[in-house]
Order: structure tokens, then C-alpha cells, then sequence
């Protein structure tokens, strides 16, 4: 297998990353568009890039999370059917993940320098030294730091994780992503308690399949809520959350879209909703809440109400019935 060495840092200013490795490289620059799926495998990480509806090239690989330069192994398989190969591969092992750039690629010696702009992540530099067979990766990251110092680039900018996983981590953060964002005054949202409701691996998604999650551990509590807010988000009676903790969740497929709201605990509220079937699929609350609530409808298991706890009951519809036995309250239970 092709060894390289890699370095990715955040860039603010592309225009003067530009010129800076225009002047550093002896090649390009390059334009290239690049449309990368990811699918689900266990020994490493596989992903096909498309670069038009005719060519791309199957990429397999393995890489250390770690700042800094990492080396990384790979195995290129060119295809002339990328379409085909996509919707071979989803069917057999399922998506993981998508990454649509727009990548201008400078030569620098055996040095490859990339400016990716990343499609709901940003601008980003990315450093590739590609080794002899035999080669330690020391002379590459040697290499690799001295192109840094060219472009200006400091050790801070640096970041961890392919592009795949920052989207995903994006999912949780919609605050650190640039575009508009809607806050309104708005009654607050439930509080949470701490109630096992099961123990198995849970996964969802919205209504049309753009966007898949998978939460990895039991869920911690259960709530039916009758309020207003929660009819409105759902579009229906009542509002269904299954409170998970959110180290636990995971985005499988597809990018959310965000919308916000100020609670009246002075809080703001981040509701994510597929952007192609409307589906809401979970809120969170900004900041460093360590859960998120799953809407309860957007799981594939049918969750089971009987366990739920139902508040705001006072302003339940009427016509609704509340289990015998189960736990309620007209209002927020303290
Ligand atoms: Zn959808
Ligand atoms: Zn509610």
C-alpha cells in the first residue's frame, strides 16, 4: 500500500493561502471538484470520489487521529462508473457519510498542497508528503512542517479528523457554522430527569432517508409532552423525546439543517430537521449539555409509551388518554 504523510489546518483568509502557495509550488493551481461518499467498514475507512459522472477512483485507507502530521496507508482503485459503484456499495454496506468540496491543488516537489473549500464546513489548507517504499515517515513530516512555516501556518490552526467526521461533529455544533440563524422568544422546553427507558443499540432517521443516526447507548428517560411547542414541532398531538446522552448519538447519513429558539429557562434551543423532507429528528440544547432529545417518531423501533412520562396535561387535546399507571404531570415536574 501508498504511504503519505498529512497535515489539515482551518484557513480564514483563502484568498492569501492562495497566493502564498502559489508562490511556494512549482505546479498548479488545479481545479477540482470531488464528491466523496463514505461507506460503512470495519477495518479502516472506505470511500469512493467522484470527480464527474464517469470517473472516480474507490479509495480504501487507514489513518491515526492525531494533530499534526499522521501517515496514512491507501489503496486506489480507479472507476469509470462512480454512479453504479455509489449505489452498489450503499445497498451493500450503507453510507456512512458525504463530503462535497471544492479542492484547488498545488504541486510543491513531491508535496501535494490542497485548498478545499468543504461544503457546510469551510476553508480548509491540507498537506500531503507521499513516501518512497521504505521511507520513514520522519523525512515526510520533516517536510511537511517546513511547507507549514512557508504558508504561515501555525501549529493552533492545526485540526484533527478527516472531513467526514467534522461534519458530523458539525451536526452537534450548528452555532460554529456560518449562515443565518433564527432566535424567538418561545416557551421553554422540558427539563430532564433520570429514567431508563431500554438498553439496546437505537437507530433513526426522517422521513425520506437523507439523514440516519444511530445512538450507541440506553436512552435515559422518556417523555410524552403536551404542550403548544411540542404540537408545533411535531406537527401532531404531542411531542415524543427520548433523552439520550450525546456522546452517544451518532450521524450516520446526511447533514441536518438547524433551527433555534430561545427557551424561557434562557437557554437557546437548536432543533435539527432534514432539509429535504422536513422530518425534525432531535433538539439540543447550545452549549455543553451533556444530552439531547431524540424526537421519539423518528426512531425505526416503535418506541413504547406505556413507559412514558406525560407532562403539561393540562394541555393535553382532548380525546388524548394517558396509560394507566403512567407518570404525569399538568405542568413541567420540577
Ligand atoms: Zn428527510
Ligand atoms: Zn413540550
Amino acid at each position: 500500500m501508498a504511504r503519505n504523510v498529512e497535515i489539515k489546518a482551518r484557513v480564514s483568509n483563502v484568498e492569501a493561502m492562495r497566493q502564498k502557495a502559489a508562490t511556494v509550488a512549482d505546479k498548479g493551481p488545479i481545479e477540482i471538484t470531488q464528491d466523496d461518499t463514505f461507506f460503512r467498514c470495519e477495518s479502516g475507512r472506505l470511500k469512493l470520489r467522484a470527480f464527474s459522472s464517469d470517473e472516480g477512483e474507490l479509495i480504501f485507507y487507514r489513518r491515526a487521529d492525531q494533530q499534526g502530521p499522521k501517515e496514512s496507508s491507501y489503496l486506489l482503485s480507479p472507476t469509470s462508473a462512480p454512479d453504479t459503484l455509489r449505489e452498489s456499495l450503499s445497498l451493500a454496506y450503507g453510507q456512512t457519510g458525504r463530503v462535497r468540496k471544492h479542492r484547488t491543488l498545488f504541486l510543491a516537489g513531491r508535496a501535494r498542497i490542497h485548498l478545499d473549500q468543504v461544503e457546510g464546513l469551510g476553508s480548509f489548507l491540507e498537506l500531503e508528503v507521499v513516501l518512497e517504499d521504505g521511507e520513514t515517515a520522519d523525512s515526510g513530516i520533516r517536510e511537511a512542517h517546513i511547507l507549514m512555516e512557508r504558508l504561515g501556518v501555525q501549529s493552533t490552526q492545526l485540526i484533527q479528523g478527516a472531513y467526514v467526521d467534522l461534519l458530523a461533529q458539525n451536526a452537534f455544533n450548528p452555532s460554529t457554522q456560518s449562515g443565518p440563524e433564527l432566535g424567538q422568544e418561545r416557551p421553554g422546553e422540558i427539563a430532564c430527569g433520570e429514567k431508563r427507558i431500554g438498553n439496546s443499540i437505537l437507530c433513526g432517521g426522517c422521513q425520506c432517508g437523507s439523514i440516519r443516526y444511530e445512538i450507541s447507548r440506553s436512552a435515559l428517560e422518556l417523555y410524552v409532552c403536551h404542550c403548544k411547542e411540542c404540537r408545533k414541532q411535531a406537527a401532531s398531538a404531542f411531542g415524543i423525546s427520548v433523552i439520550v446522552p450525546r456522546a452517544a448519538f451518532r450521524l450516520t447519513r446526511g447533514t441536518p439543517k438547524f433551527w433555534s429558539r430561545a427557551t424561557d429557562t434562557g437557554h437557546t434551543l437548536e432543533c435539527a430537521f432534514c432539509p429535504d423532507c422536513g422530518s425534525r429528528l432531535w433538539h439540543q440544547r447550545r452549549g455543553t449539555a451533556e444530552t439531547i432529545s431524540v424526537k421519539g417518531g423518528s426512531l425505526d423501533e416503535p418506541v413504547d409509551l406505556r413507559r412514558a412520562v406525560h407532562i403539561w396535561t393540562s394541555r393535553m387535546l382532548p380525546g388524548i388518554i394517558v396509560p394507566e399507571g403512567a407518570a404525569q404531570f399538568p405542568g413541567e415536574p420540577e
